[in-house]
This record gives C-alpha cells, structure tokens and sequence, in this order.
C-alpha cells in the first residue's frame, strides 16, 4: 500500500489538494481532523467543558465515532449513530477540536482508527501529526504551509461559501489562536517530520499547488495520476 502524509497548519490548503490528488491517483483520502471535530462535536452535545481533560477521558469510551466512505467517495463522519458531517465544520467546533486534540488520551483513542485505514487502502492522509506519529513510514511525507493572511482568506472564503456568518478578522484571530495551540502542545504537536518535504504554497493558485503535489507524489511513489 501507498501512504502520503500531509501535514500542516489550518487553511493551508490541505484538504482540497489532498481531496484532488486522491482522486487523480485513485487513492483514499483520509481527512483526520474530521475525527478531531466529531470528539470536539460530542464533548458540546454531552455538555462537557473541552478544557476539563479528565472529563473528555471519561467521555471516550461512551462515544460510537464511525468514519465511513459514500458510493460518491466522501468521507463521512457518525457520532452515536448520526451523520454529523455538516455540523463538524462550525468555527465553534474548530476551537472545541484543538482542545480535546492536546490531550493524549484522545490522540492515542484514534491511533488505529488512522493506522488501520493505510494498512488497507493506498491513501492520502492529511492533519497535523500523520508525518510525525500516525504514519512514520509514509512513501512521502509533505508540510504545507502558507501565510497566515492568505489561509485566514481561504478558510474565510470556504466559511462564506457555505453559508457561515462571519468577519475576516474573527477567522484570521481564530486561525492564530488554534495554530499556537496546536504548536504549542505537548501531545504529538504540528511540526514537520525530518524527512518531510516543505511545501509553502503563498501566492500559488489551487492548480499550481496541486500539480506541485502531484509531482511529488509520481517522483516519490512511482505512481502516475490515473485521471487528469
Ligand atoms: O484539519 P482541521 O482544521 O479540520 O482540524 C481541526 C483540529 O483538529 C486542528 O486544529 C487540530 O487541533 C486537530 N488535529 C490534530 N491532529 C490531526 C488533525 C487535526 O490535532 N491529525
């Protein structure tokens, strides 16, 4: 099986070219910080504060997190039974998923959920320690990034296409702020691996960055997009 890991901070562009790339090379792609946001998502509907460590452990065992895949290839995640994919994307629920994501407890819950999935597909995974932690032997292994006024314009852009009401300055505070924490951390904190290759995609357009990607992955792999 193949694995690339993407790793990097928010609004860098990870998801859409991981989601495009995946689809060129007929491979799975793997969002991780949906399962992030789904924890995040049940710690407000369990009326537990995201800062109290001790209670989110004590939640995890109650929790049913199921990540599945539509006959349209889109990853799909169920809380409890319910398909909550809509409701983990709320800005809300972004800070609500940095929190629990510091706590070790709640990285080492997910471990195998990831593990399992490159063990069984050639995939793309992306987050913020799959290069580091999740998938160490990945064939290739990329660190996205971009300035922090154009990712807060993208996930701005994103928001306001979707319907969610907000201001420029909120999402680029609200970026800052879950960037540091998530740097900052002591559990599996966003950092690129030693062997990974630095991508800094300011100013690029959706395409460049893709066929940027893309080339990697042929170099790396030896595969050959299977679709353009
Ligand atoms: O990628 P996304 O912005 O959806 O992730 C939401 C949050 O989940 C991140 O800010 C980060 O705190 C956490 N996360 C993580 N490790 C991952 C993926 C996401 O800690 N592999």
């Amino acid at each position: 099986m193949i694995s690339v890991a993407i790793d990097g901070p928010s609004g860098a562009g990870k998801s859409t070219i991981s989601r495009k790339a995946a689809e060129l090379y007929g491979f799975i792609y793997v969002d991780t910080g949906a399962i992030y946001r789904t924890i995040g998502l049940a710690s407000k509907l369990y009326g537990i504060d995201a800062d109290n460590s001790a209670a989110v452990v004590e939640m995890l065992p109650k929790l049913s997190i199921k990540m599945m895949y539509n006959d349209a290839g889109e990853q799909r995640m169920y809380l409890d039974g319910n398909d909550v994919s809509r409701d983990i994307r709320l800005p809300e629920v972004s800070m609500l998923a940095s929190k629990v994501s510091a706590i070790p407890e709640v990285r080492a819950f997910l471990v195998e959920m990831q593990r399992s999935m490159a063990r069984e597909h050639d995939v793309i995974m992306d987050g913020r320690d799959i290069g580091t932690v999740i998938l160490p032997d990945a064939d290739l292994k990329i660190f996205l990034t971009a300035d922090a006024e154009d990712r807060a314009r993208r996930r701005y852009d994103e928001l306001t296409a979707k319907g969610v009401e907000c201001s420029f300055d909120e999402v680029l505070a609200d970026m800052i702020k879950r960037d540091e924490q998530d740097t900052a951390r002591a559990a599996a904190p966003l950092k690129p691996a030693d062997d990974a290759v630095l991508l800094d995609t300011s100013g690029n357009t959706l395409g460049q960055s893709i066929e940027a990607v893309c080339g990697l992955i042929s170099e790396k792999t030896g595969r050959q997009a299977v679709k353009r």
